[in-house]
């Protein structure tokens, strides 16, 4: 279907035609016709980035007398970014057709600049509630010549506590007006505002009720909850591009992550309540710019904010609510792109997730969260991506050339090469060298006590292995990697099978099998310098660092250092590594800070908020867990 076909005024053809619009999207194809064609309300459930602005905006337009110097049409809608935006693409729509004025309103501004831009006598006014009841108790506006009502993100404006202010709008507006309610979710205040203020209305959904967006892929992490922000860190250190939004529950949490995220170096800033009006613009503006990767926020203070190509959103805690699950979710997957929503959860969660899938009719994909060595090799490919796309810029370098070619000259491509990598991913290797394994044992998330459950465990493993204790730790420079050399000198055999392996300051602790335990102590027997004994009473592991331990040559996708699954063998340990005493430690801040200038020459795709086709929300529940 064309735009064409659904019969609007040439002024308007022209202007959806300079902005690039081809054919209408879903909601639009059901929406202008109705609204040209028909006599009734509409009611439409359709997120953000559905093209819904379009949808009531272009009929309206069609419908007004631009030669008509009174306020028309009115929008509501409930933040004043929305109020901005909703006003500027109206503007946009309208700008081939003569004498058509529309104001923004909104609190947070000087009021007497949007007074003398009422004098304009606009045909449509975008406003939200509050700062519009103020003008209409001004005398400054009229709402009685007002033909179309728009109630727009209807659910949002409820949520913020707009109830009354809309309905003494709604009752300053003449019966005759038709109303068009949009909404991402449908909960019962709503349906009861259509049911009171609407006559014989429609209702029409973009995608299936109740859904989130198609496009947006629904995925969890269990951990301890004391273990969050660790988690956290895995899951940005394993997506380097992504944009995302993560949030907080409440205004202090959302510092505190914030505040951890800068400090360890990431690219995030915090949006919350107790920001003045002018922070949170900065934020937003610096978010929307990519000059901030990672933005924490509440979900009030998020309210305001319309990004459309995340690429995740980030549930730091669930939400108490199933609604908000699916607007947050609703942030990401917009304008036909993928989108991914995670959520952090612990394992007395899992409940609330089978509640969403069923309310969204999703289903969400558990993932074991990443160890080390797989962040280090994405860290890693994702750099070597970087170098071979970057823009080298032939004209500057050419003068040092020769000077550089001469003082590098006896190095062989491949010795280059690793030095390149190594200037940036030494620091990751450094940080991710002795980080634990986030995931919960299996057998802890079911009550029972895992391998390396909530206690720890003492004497024999699980499985028949057992555990050793070593007199010497970190203090004395022992690592996973160090330990493993150790045994290989010692047992002069590279395979016997070492399973987990925690490192403390004193004692380095470890898993072997029963029937290689006799060679390990006999070998063991007859050191001075090293005791082992069976760790008798070994406290629980649970702040301890357990080390993930690369094998060379061997499989980078084995998630749990601890796992109960094959342990290491000594035969894949490439190195001896007694003499390598482990590397200073990455401290708190990892490898971050990347440039800024790189992302920022990220092709933005920014504005260019398309189709997401067939997304939507909303329901007619409302959970509370
Ligand atoms: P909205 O849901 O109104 O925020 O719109 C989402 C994005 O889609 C905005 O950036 C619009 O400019 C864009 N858009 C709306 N309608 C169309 C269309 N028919 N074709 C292409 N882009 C559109």
């Amino acid at each position: 279907m064309t735009f064409r076909e659904l019969n609007l005024k040439e002024e308007i053809l022209s202007a959806i035609e300079e902005l690039g619009y081809e054919n209408p999207m879903p909601v639009q194809e059901l929406s202008i016709p109705f609204m040209l064609e028909k006599t009734a309300d509409l009611v439409a459930l359709a997120q953000t980035g559905t093209g819904k602005t379009a949808a009531f905006g272009l009929p309206v337009l069609n419908l007004i007398n631009a030669q008509t110097k009174q306020v028309q049409a009115l929008v509501l809608s409930p933040t004043r970014e929305l109020c901005i935006q909703i006003a500027n693409d109206l503007k946009g729509y309208s700008k081939n057709i003569r004498g058509l004025k529309v104001v923004a309103v909104y609190g947070g501004e000087d009021i007497r600049v949007q007074l003398r831009q009422l004098d304009t006598a606009p045909q449509i006014i975008v406003a939200t509630p509050g700062r519009l009841i103020d003008l209409i108790e001004r005398g400054k506006v009229e709402l009685g010549a007002v033909d179309f009502l728009v109630l727009d993100e209807a659910d949002e404006m409820l949520n913020m506590g707009f109830k009354e202010d809309i309905e003494t709008i709604l009752e300053r507006t003449p019966e005759s007006r038709r109303t068009m309610l949009f909404s991402a979710t449908m909960p019962k205040e709503i349906a009861n505002i259509a049911k009171r203020y609407m006559k014989n209305y429609e209702e029409i959904t973009v995608g299936t009720k109740n859904a989130g967006s198609e496009n947006v892929e629904h995925i969890y992490y269990v951990s301890q909850a004391k273990q969050r922000y660790l988690v956290l860190k895995r899951i940005v250190d394993l997506n380097p591009d992504i944009y995302g939004i993560v949030f907080c529950r409440t205004r202090m949490e959302t510092k505190e992550v914030a505040d951890k995220l800068m400090h360890d170096g990431y690219n995030a800033d915090a949006l919350h309540g107790d920001l003045s009006q002018a922070q949170r613009d900065t934020v937003m503006q610096k978010f929307r710019n990519r000059n901030i990767q990672l933005l924490v926020a509440t979900d009030v203070a998020a309210r305001g904010l319309d990004v459309s190509d995340l690429t995740h959103v980030i549930n730091y805690n669930l939400p108490d609510d199933v609604e908000i699950y699916t607007h947050r979710s609703g942030r990401t997957g917009r304008a036909n792109k993928k989108g991914i929503a995670v959520t952090i959860i612990h394992s007395k969660e899992r409940f609330k997730i089978k509640d969403i899938e069923r309310m969204l009719r999703k289903t969400f994909t558990q993932e074991q969260i990443p160890n080390g060595l797989e962040v280090c090799k994405k860290q890693l490919f994702h750099l070597i991506d970087r170098m071979e796309n970057v823009e080298v810029s032939e004209e500057q370098i050419e003068t040092y050339m020769p000077q550089i070619m001469t003082q590098l000259e006896y190095l062989s491509k491949e010795e280059l090469l690793k030095r390149f990598v190594s200037l940036e991913f030494n620091r990751f290797l450094s940080y991710y060298k002795n980080t634990e394994d986030l995931n919960l044992p299996e057998r802890s998330e079911r009550g029972e006590r895992g391998e390396r459950g909530e206690r720890g465990e003492r004497g024999p493993k699980p499985g028949g292995r057992v555990r050793l204790k070593m007199n010497v730790g970190e203090r004395e420079g022992v690592d996973a990697k160090r330990l493993l050399g150790i045994i290989n000198d010692v047992t002069n055999d590279k395979s016997i099978n070492i399973g987990a392996i925690e490192v403390t300051n004193k004692f380095t602790f470890f898993d072997v099998f029963p029937d290689q335990l006799d060679q390990v102590m006999t070998a063991f027997a007859g050191q001075t310098d090293v005791i082992v004994s069976e760790a008798k009473g070994s406290k629980s592991f649970d702040d301890r660092k357990s080390d993930y331990r690369p094998r060379s040559g061997g499989s980078s996708d084995r998630r749990s250092s601890g796992g109960s699954g094959g342990g290491y063998r000594g035969g894949d340990r490439g190195d001896r590594g007694a003499s390598s005493r482990p590397a200073a430690s990455g401290g708190d801040k990892p490898w971050r800070n990347r440039e800024l200038s790189d992302r920022s020459s990220r092709p933005s795709g920014g504005s260019d908020r398309r189709s997401s086709g067939g997304s939507s929300s909303g329901s007619g529940y409302k959970k509370r867990y």
